[in-house]
């Protein structure tokens, strides 16, 4: 190519890049092309372009930069700039490789959460669990396991995340509802405290800026309940209060289990029970954490847990004396 043709190719590129959507053409030169695309505030890359002595039967070298993309992921970007670049040596390269780098941002909506996912893939998930990206719908697939117990997740990354909170879904599980609702309730909380500024900010607390939810809920779906509550022990038998059969708690009633406002589980028959016996001063309590006992079940008031105690005794009284008198 003389340097004419390379002189129509700068021009051509001078004309086409501004119509390109989010593309911001900053140089457009021999030594150096230069231009910036934004998708979102997030998803924002600035591509250099510089072309060697024997271009374009040499490929042209791509550089990228970001202030909001990871450094690893612009490095794997720069690599398919290069392929797509090698894939064209004698043609014109400027404008196929500026499409390239749109078409990557576009078609990879989880290149915006590229570090919190290495770390979910680095910490989170253990040898039986799974983890699927699926770009065309921005979710993040997990299958987490646990002894027997095992939960699908579904974590979808919005268009303008971190800005917006990630949403979250379980497809199934063979956990108890209650606690797949509890789950799914707690993580969806947390991702709205990631973007939403507390109702009564601390007075000195610096302004409130949104921050990246993915990696914090994940965090919690996977540490703080799939791994965590099936090796539990209920606080009032001691024994396991999942049974290791996920199948065998609908066949047990009173081994089903209940979640206490501490966040800890007990079989259903072991909570009712405790919750029956004195001593009631000041409510129940947790023996696990020392907590107080809230459970829309039992909404009992001290005074009424010893009157419905002190009735009960008198019954067994009755019934002892009944006996005492029968034999
Ligand atoms: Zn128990
Ligand atoms: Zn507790």
């Amino acid at each position: 190519m003389s340097g004419a043709d390379f002189e129509a190719e700068l021009a051509e590129a001078k004309d086409t890049i501004p119509t390109i959507e989010g593309f911001t053409l900053v140089t457009c030169v021999a030594a150096q092309v230069r231009a910036s695309y934004r998708k979102t505030d997030q998803k924002q890359v600035n591509v250099i372009l510089q072309f060697p002595e024997g271009y374009p039967e040499e490929p042209v070298v791509s550089q990228l930069t970001s202030k909001t993309l990871a450094e690893k992921l612009l490095s794997g970007m720069v690599k398919m700039c290069d392929e797509e670049a090698r894939s064209l040596v004698g043609q014109r390269q400027i404008l196929p490789v500026m499409r390239f780098v749109r078409n990557f941002i576009i078609s990879n909506p989880l290149c915006v959460c590229s570090e919190e996912i290495a770390a979910i893939k680095r910490d989170l998930i253990k040898e039986n669990d799974k983890l699927k990206l699926k770009q065309d719908t921005s979710q993040v697939h997990m299958k987490i396991v646990q002894e027997r117990y095992w939960m699908n997740l579904l974590v979808t990354v919005p268009d303008l995340y971190p800005t917006q909170q990630v949403s979250i879904e379980v497809a199934e599980s063979n956990f108890p509802d209650l606690l797949k609702k509890f789950f799914v309730g707690q993580a969806v909380e947390l991702a709205r405290r990631c973007v939403q500024p507390p109702p009564k900010p601390k007075p000195k607390a610096p302004p409130f800026k949104p921050r990246p939810s993915l990696l914090e809920v994940c965090q919690f779906l996977v540490q703080d309940c799939v791994k965590r509550y099936p090796g539990e022990n209920c606080p009032v038998c001691r024994e396991r209060v999942m049974l290791r059969d996920p199948e065998a708690v609908a066949k047990d009633p009173k081994k089903r289990v209940e979640r206490v406002y501490c966040g800890h589980l007990y079989h259903h028959g072991c909570l009712a029970k405790y919750l029956k016996t004195p001593p009631f001063k000041d409510g129940k309590f947790c023996p696990d954490c020392g907590k107080q006992i809230f459970h829309d079940k039992w909404k009992v008031s001290p005074e009424l847990a010893e009157a419905r105690w002190a009735a009960k005794q008198a019954r067994q009284r009755e019934l002892a004396e009944v006996a005492d008198f029968l034999s």
